[in-house]
């Protein structure tokens, strides 16, 4: 019997034009445009996706931890980071005490858990995860590192010293309209797929239950909605590949029954509970 669940990790606000960028404009554009935005959309969940399989429970991704918002956390040189977003984490919000509330203790109870890609709001739980495998894509930890990484919404700084991700390509076989994979479990019923755009190498999680498929989209879509409009965010820097990525998830959710289960889209847990697939 394969689960999935989400949890969530608080609240992000963001401005209308992140989550929404303008067709015909480029990845530069869009950041101006964000700027500019005097919009705030109302606060969007910060999602996290326990899997529960016959292999061992899975976490992905780890949300954001309540530091971000004691001042000295955020780098003041990016006003990115200060200005555009605004991250709302209580203490007891975090992932690990979610995680304790539902009985499990992550170093004994958790086999792995996997990140979509390295945006501070998926990796400020990383803290509670010492003890695990962590699993994460080669091609976003390299962009995610260094100054380069917090040009583009990273804290590597921020990172546990101990922080050794398992790194993966995405070296297996095509799925439908997917060009490559990345197994994560034995019986395949757990696998990565390339979902760039959003941010470069970021990955997505497909969860093939016994009756129905979870499609865990990280970042690569922030909502169904844009998701169905084919409607590429706004800090994308490649709104081309974003928009084909998002054409292969619509592909793929129409090929086989699939849950899309977006780490900010407001209405994914109740599709969830009520088992509502993309059509
Ligand atoms: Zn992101």
């Amino acid at each position: 019997m394969i689960r999935v669940t989400a949890i969530e990790t608080g609240k992000a606000r963001m401005k209308t034009a992140q989550r929404t960028g303008q067709d015909g404009r480029n990845g530069f554009q869009r950041k101006i445009d964000i700027f500019r935005d005097r919009n705030w959309v109302s606060p969007l969940p910060i999602l996290c996706f326990l899997i529960e399989h016959p292999e061992g429970r899975f976490l992905v991704d780890t949300g954001d931890t309540w530091r971000n918002s004691v001042p000295g956390y955020l780098p003041r040189w990016n006003p990115f980071f200060t200005k555009e977003v605004s991250i709302r984490v209580a203490p007891q919000e975090e992932i690990g005490p979610r995680l304790s509330a539902l009985g499990l203790d992550p170093a004994r109870d958790l086999e792995a858990v996997i990140l979509t890609h390295f945006h501070h709001d998926h990796t400020g739980g990383l803290d509670h995860f010492p003890h695990n495998r962590i699993i994460a894509p080669r091609e976003n930890y390299e962009v995610s590192k260094g100054l380069k990484g917090m040009m583009m919404g990273c804290l590597p700084q921020r990172w546990p010293i101990w922080f050794r991700p398992e790194l993966v390509e995405m070296d297996g076989p095509p799925v439908g309209p997917f060009a490559s994979s990345h197994p994560i479990t034995e019986d395949g019923r757990i696998f990565l797929v390339p979902t760039p755009g959003h941010a470069r190498g970021h990955v997505a999680v497909v969860v093939r239950a016994e009756d129905v498929t979870y499609f865990l989209a990280g970042d690569a879509t922030y909502d169904e909605a844009n998701l169905r409009a084919e409607k590429a965010d706004g800090v994308t820097n490649d709104p081309a590949l974003s928009v084909a990525t998002l054409k292969a998830i619509k592909a793929f959710a129409t090929n086989e029954p699939t849950i899309i289960l977006p780490a900010h889209d407001p209405e994914g847990p109740s599709r969830l509970d009520h088992r509502q697939v993309f059509a």
